[in-house]
């Protein structure tokens, strides 16, 4: 199957090419030329690993071996086989999706990610080494050196801003083992790190640094390997409701996705091309409310400040992988994409036309949730419904009320649940109780002991672990720092 970019119909390349390049060249997203069918009925009674390799086969057919590097990606890494259980929580649905080896929903695309891409190299021939450049404010550096490390043939650098992520985020990323990882700190904010490794990508001369045998790829979610590997949860989630009988094949279902650079809930409207019945997507944000005054009245303005929450993985202003959306939903229309882009990047803003809006509309339906709602949310839910949940589900959560509030809509609703409340225990803890301590791993097991809600393994042990990457550098050393770590 042939991918394209989203702002021209160039070039014109294979999934296993459009998984290696992960932007195309004119700066748009891969998209595939046509939705790839799928047999509904068969997928659904599938376990998760073979729903995943139905579905990932069908968006990236030229990916060979599919349920060999499914096993790989996922056999024994999760909490449980299930990979994404769901949990009734009062009225809602949660679909957790933080089991992963990180506790984090990104685990879920990166710990597939690696294996689609080293597949794709050996397909394609390549012999040069990849090198996987990342900046984070958190959660994304820590799944992508997980799923990244002692991968043959890859290399991983991750910047995160020095002082700018969490405790328990650090501790994280700074102990990650492996022959071919690399974390540095960088001085200054999370801006200062993503603009010093776009300026990595620049420095390139034909996807290479100058004097460096590497090929530079990125693990960010615009690389649609990312984005497949996370169609399947929404598939799973309804085949758990169909199992409980709490509905019929065919009976729609409602999701609400705690929503940054929209990932996510573009699985979800993907999901829904493929054939599954999903009624409507609800795109949840915290004060960063871009998305939700986009989907409100067509205009995407990102000309505001940019707020720092409790849901810090949400604090976005340009969420990419809207670009893929409004491709899809201009049923193809590249020039209108390439405009509003363009329209994005020298103005700020731009304004859809009013049908494609009113398209939007029809399928999703947008609010958004501030730091003390998101506590007051985390408090309800516990104490209503006994599910803890983190800052970024509790958006979800407080958004999807909201929606039932003002629509009058009672089909059944899945909450997506990003990550676990231990990754975020001062915000959660504050929520329920006064924190005995300012430090993060203390405030872990007070909450535990208050909820009786075990801390995830992977995250319980993190004190007692060395730390290995302890590197503090400057923005303008990021070059040099990679050149050095081979
Ligand atoms: C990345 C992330 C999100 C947002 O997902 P997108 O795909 O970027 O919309 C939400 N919650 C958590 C915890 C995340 O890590």
């Amino acid at each position: 199957m042939l991918y394209h970019s989203t702002r021209s119909l160039e070039p014109r390349v294979d999934s296993a090419q459009a998984v290696l390049e992960g932007l195309a060249p004119d700066g748009g997203l891969f998209v595939p030329e046509e939705i790839p069918y799928i047999n509904i009925n068969t997928c659904l009674r599938e376990s998760t690993m073979g729903m995943a390799n139905r579905i990932i086969s069908a968006m990236l057919p030229e990916i060979l071996d599919m349920p060999t590097l499914v096993e790989k990606a996922y056999r024994g890494k999760f909490q449980t086989e299930e990979l994404t259980p769901t949990v009734k929580a009062g009225d809602f649905t949660v679909l957790e999706l933080f089991r992963g080896p990180t506790s984090a929903f990104k685990d879920v695309a990166l710990c597939m990610l690696p294996q689609l891409l080293t597949k794709a190299r050996e397909q394609k021939g390549m012999t040069d080494e990849v090198l996987i450049l990342t900046a984070t404010s958190g959660d994304t550096g820590k799944a992508a050196l997980a799923g990244f490390a002692d991968v043959p043939g890859v290399g991983i650098c991750v910047f995160y801003p020095d002082g700018g992520v969490s405790a328990v985020q650090r501790a994280q990323m700074v102990t990650q083992e492996g022959s071919n990882v690399a974390v540095c700190a960088v001085r200054g904010n999370f801006d200062d790190a993503q603009t010093g490794v776009k300026n990595l990508f620049a420095a390139a001369e034909n996807g290479k640094l100058p004097g460096d045998s590497r090929s530079l790829s990125t693990a960010n979610s615009i690389n649609i390997g990312r984005l497949a590997p996370q169609i399947t949860y929404y598939f799973k989630a309804y085949s758990d409701l169909l199992r409980r009988g709490e509905i019929q094949m065919g009976d729609k279902v409602n999701f609400s996705v705690p929503t940054g650079n929209f990932g996510d809930i573009l699985a979800g409207y993907l999901a829904k091309r493929l054939g599954l019945p999903v009624g409507m997507l609800i795109c949840a944000s915290n004060a960063n409310n871009v998305l939700t005054d986009f989907i409100r009245t067509g205009t995407y303005d990102r000309r505001r400040p940019l707020h720092k929450t409790i849901s810090p993985s949400m604090d976005i202003l340009v969420s990419s992988n809207l670009e893929r959306l409004l491709y899809f939903m201009s049923d193809g229309d590249t020039a209108l994409v390439a405009e509003l882009m363009k329209k994005l990047s020298t103005e700020g803003s731009y304004q859809v036309p009013a049908q494609l809006h009113q398209k939007i509309q029809n399928e999703f339906w947008a609010g958004y949730c501030d730091d003390e709602k998101a506590s007051a949310t985390i408090r309800s839910a516990w104490e209503k419904t006994g599910y803890l949940c983190d800052p970024h589900t509790a958006a979800g959560w407080a958004v999807a009320e909201q929606y039932r509030a003002e629509t009058g809509d009672m089909a059944p609703m899945v909450v997506l649940s990003t990550a676990s409340p231990y990754k975020f225990p001062g915000a959660v803890l504050k929520a329920l109780a006064e924190p005995e301590s300012a430090d993060e791993f203390l405030q872990m097991e007070q909450l535990s002991k208050l909820t009786g809600v075990p801390v995830p393994e992977n995250l319980s042990g993190l004190q007692e672990k060395t730390e290995r990457h302890t590197d503090v550098i400057e923005k303008t050393q990021m070059l040099s720092y990679v050149k050095e770590k081979k």
